[in-house]
């Protein structure tokens, strides 16, 4: 096992790493821009090291600067968390040229999940369902993209190939519309992603997120972790998940599971990862894996006692899986909230200094959370500044100790979405389940 592992993140996942290391008995070492110096999280940490400035771009970007830092510190390994580095196949590159583990997948596989078409190529001939499209990128002339799209039939969606966070997508309805959207996202695709390729897809018109958990080693052995409803988003991102989903029967969870699994071992996949898919009318639809840890994996380690932090850095290390797929399984139900520093309704970013701080607590409660009192909120980052999990025997259960958790929770000074989630939680069509992609933004299109 590694003796020390470098953090290249901050806020809550750094904490949440950090965690994982100090039970396992691995030193840490926090890296940090000059807005994080004084965080909690990097004084708790063995060693630390400022890596830059507050701007992103000159120190949680800073590749040279991470690995100096690595270097200096003779740290083993590096956790990319998840944001910044993590699906950059460049930094794995670097990390593993220059001797550190890369705590994920291998470069070639970050890479090839980075290009969406041919992460779907990968995944069609794997035997994962995706969502019926153009097979591959649209040629360069118009006169035959148009016949491709016939093809599809509207409405379709153009992507970019090299797109991320809910970035260079674009609906179309018509033959009239076509020529216009793809040109104009080729466009951007070139400015935004350095990559001009783009490829269509059905457009599915009221599908929810479902994902499933993978858990890989590096001796073959790929089990899944079951599937995380993400459908509660806004402007593209989730603010609420939740596991087990609802409606989904364990026949299907294992067949759909089963094939994220055959793929991982096909394409040499290892550490954690995450197929998205898009579900409608009982089909999933592949649209795209993270080759990462993500945000909402708690819901999954609730539900299935796996702590997927540990799991990833024992892979890491070449230690074998210690369970086998019949060992996993599901008990209870756990809900996410991400309560972000910003205005509930109008969405605009609150940083700043908090002045109360109260995190809830009781039965099945967890808050990963790397704020306090008298935190300052710095502006530079993502607005995320907790997570709150319920754990519940069913699903009433644990939106009932969420419900009140968050009546519980006390963050004064700036603004948070709390009370969103608070309406949230009582909302009838939340309460009753299911609901597509598209739900909250229409809720939230009525308020206005
Ligand atoms: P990104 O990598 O930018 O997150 P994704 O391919 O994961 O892009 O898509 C992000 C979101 O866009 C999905 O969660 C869904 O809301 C919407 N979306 C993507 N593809 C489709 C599709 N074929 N039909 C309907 N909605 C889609």
């Amino acid at each position: 096992m590694f003796e020390k592992i470098l953090i290249a993140n901050r806020g809550e996942i750094a904490l949440r790493i950090q965690r994982a290391c100090r039970e396992m008995g691995i030193k840490t070492v926090a890296v940090h821009s000059e807005a994080d110096a004084n965080a909690k999280y990097v004084k708790l940490a063995d060693e630390s090291v400022c890596i830059g400035p507050a701007p992103s771009a000159q120190s949680y970007l800073n590749i040279p600067a991470i690995i100096s830092a690595a270097e200096v510190t003779d740290a083993e390994a590096i956790h990319p968390g998840y944001g910044f580095l993590s699906e950059n196949a460049d930094f794995a590159e670097r990390v593993e040229s220059s001797g550190f583990v890369f705590i994920g997948p291998r470069p070639e596989t970050i890479r090839m999940m980075g290009d969406k078409v041919s992460a779907k190529n990968a995944m069609k001939k794997a035997g994962v369902p995706c969502v019926p499209g153009s097979n591959g990128a649209l040629p360069e002339s118009l006169d035959e993209v148009r016949g491709v799209i016939r093809a599809v039939g509207y409405p379709v969606i153009i992507k970019a190939s090299a797109g991320g966070g809910g970035r260079g997508m674009r609906v179309v309805h018509t033959e009239a519309a076509l020529s216009n959207a793809v040109i104009i996202t080729r466009n951007e695709a070139q400015a935004a992603f350095g990559n001009p390729t783009v490829y269509a897809e059905k457009f599915l018109e009221n599908p929810r997120h479902i994902e499933f958990q993978v858990l890989v080693d590096e001796h073959r052995n790929a089990i899944h972790l079951g599937e995380r409803e993400c459908s509660m988003q806004r402007r593209h991102q989730k603010i609420l998940e939740e596991a087990p989903a609802l409606g989904i029967s364990p026949r299907l969870r294992d067949r759909i599971g089963g094939r994220c699994a055959d793929a991982c071992r096909r394409i040499g996949y290892r550490g954690v990862g995450t197929f998205e898919f898009l579900f409608e009318k009982n089909e999933f639809y592949f649209i795209e894996m993270n080759t990462r840890l993500q945000v909402e994996h708690p819901v999954t380690e609730a539900i299935t006692g796996i702590d997927l932090v540990k799991a990833q850095i024992r892979v890491a290390a070449g230690e074998k899986l210690s369970i086998r797929q019949r060992d996993v399984s599901w008990k209870g139900h756990a809900i996410e909230c991400r309560i972000n520093a910003e205005d509930p309704y109008k969405l605009t970013p609150s940083a700043g200094r908090i002045t109360q701080y109260h995190a809830p607590g009781g039965p099945g409660i967890r808050v990963d959370s790397h704020i306090y009192h008298n935190y300052m909120v710095p502006p530079y980052y993502d607005s995320m500044i907790a997570k709150v999990i319920a754990y519940g025997d069913n699903r009433d259960q644990a939106i009932a100790r969420m419900r009140i958790a968050l009546s519980e929770m006390v963050v004064e000074g700036i603004s948070t979405n709390i009370p969103l989630h608070l309406d949230l939680l009582s909302d009838a069509a939340f309460l009753t389940g299911g609901t597509s992609i598209h739900y909250l933004e229409q809720k939230l299109a009525n308020y206005n």
